[in-house]
């Protein structure tokens, strides 16, 4: 049985309807903090799985999913993920991330469960030396947010070495669009990403900076598909089964898109003009981030198939439905 961590959030929903889709048997864990549970039950509809609601802070809520489930693998989602607030507030970010997966590792030591997924970020580089961004790059975080990540990284290394858990670490760069069917989608409570934002019609949209040293003057990032990117998820699984090592690959589209070159696309695809304001830096953003995903097409055989354009599309389909 396959644990998702952080199964009722964005990404991992996602994830828990490519392997429902599989006929994998999964247990999904999450606090709804920030995950919803009518994302969990529109999961139900789809396919047959247990939901347990817990907080991986509380090891009490970890030993008792452990010990209830035969687990034999973690993908593991849960943790939070807002730069900025990560930088007004990094105890809150280190307790929860690094604090709750040392608890999510130290009952996996206790019930000998030896496969780990992880969902990581380019934010663990900071700004590029070179692009694009390969594994190999320097670690330089910018943000408390892209620093949890990191140490969790060294601590999967740890537990490799002492305790032979093996990991994938899934470095993500920019994710983006919505399950194509219009089921499930991105649903944040305060919402800062850049698509969700550029959609919402009930707020003008900021620009977080336009002097910045890009084409254009705002940031340039590297958008992935959420579909696109869950598979990445099923071939680590595969590949943690097959050949029992630890690595870690950087899933990207390995095109960079500046935000307002997004924006414009979004306009098209919604077909009338949306107001927007240049507001200053975001404190914690990188200029530019950009994958080089060579390894993961490589290594795990994963491709990226979907356009910036398709992950628009279906984040308004979802905004639509959803708003
Ligand atoms: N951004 C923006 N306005 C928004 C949200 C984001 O200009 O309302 C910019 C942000 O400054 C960054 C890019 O869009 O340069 C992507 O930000 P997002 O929060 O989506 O992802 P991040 O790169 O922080 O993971």
């Amino acid at each position: 049985m396959i644990l998702i961590t952080g199964g009722a959030g964005y990404i991992g929903s996602h994830c828990a309807l490519e392997f429902l889709n599989a006929d994998e048997k999964i247990v999904i864990f999450d606090s709804l903090e920030n995950g919803h549970i009518e994302t969990i039950n529109a999961l139900k509809k789809i396919g047959n799985f247990d939901f347990v609601q817990g907080d991986l802070k509380n090891i009490n809520d970890v030993e008792k999913l452990f010990k209830n489930y035969k687990i034999d693998t973690v993908i593991h989602f849960a943790g939070y993920i807002q730069v900025e607030e990560s930088v007004k507030n990094p105890q809150k970010y280190f307790e929860n991330n690094v604090g709750g997966t040392l608890n999510l590792l130290n009952s996996m030591v206790k019930y000998g469960v030896k496969k780990i997924v992880f969902s990581s970020t380019c934010a663990i580089y900071g700004e590029p030396e070179y692009i694009p961004l390969d594994e190999n790059h320097k670690k330089n975080p910018v943000n408390p947010y892209g620093e949890t990540k990191l140490e969790i990284e060294k601590q999967l290394a740890e537990y490799d070495e002492k305790y032979g858990i093996k990991s994938i670490c899934l470095r993500y760069f920019n994710v983006a669009g919505a399950d194509s069917e219009t089921r499930i989608g991105e649903w944040h409570e305060p919402e800062t990403h850049l698509i969700p934002n550029i959609l919402n019609n009930k707020q003008t949209f900021k620009i977080f900076g336009n002097d910045y040293d890009t084409k254009d003057g705002t940031c340039v990032r590297d958008y992935v598909n959420v579909e696109d990117l869950v598979k990445a998820h099923k071939l680590a699984c595969e590949y943690l089964k097959k050949e029992n090592k630890s690595d870690c690959f950087n899933l990207g589209s390995e095109k960079g898109y500046s935000v307002k070159e997004v924006f414009d696309c979004a306009e098209k695809i919604i077909g009338r003009k949306i107001d927007y304001e240049i507001m200053p830096r975001r404190e914690g953003d990188a200029v530019i981030l950009l994958a080089n995903s060579t390894k993961a097409k490589k290594i795990l055989g994963w491709n990226n198939e979907k356009t910036l354009e398709e992950s628009i599309k279906t984040a308004y389909l979802w905004y639509n439905y959803h708003s």
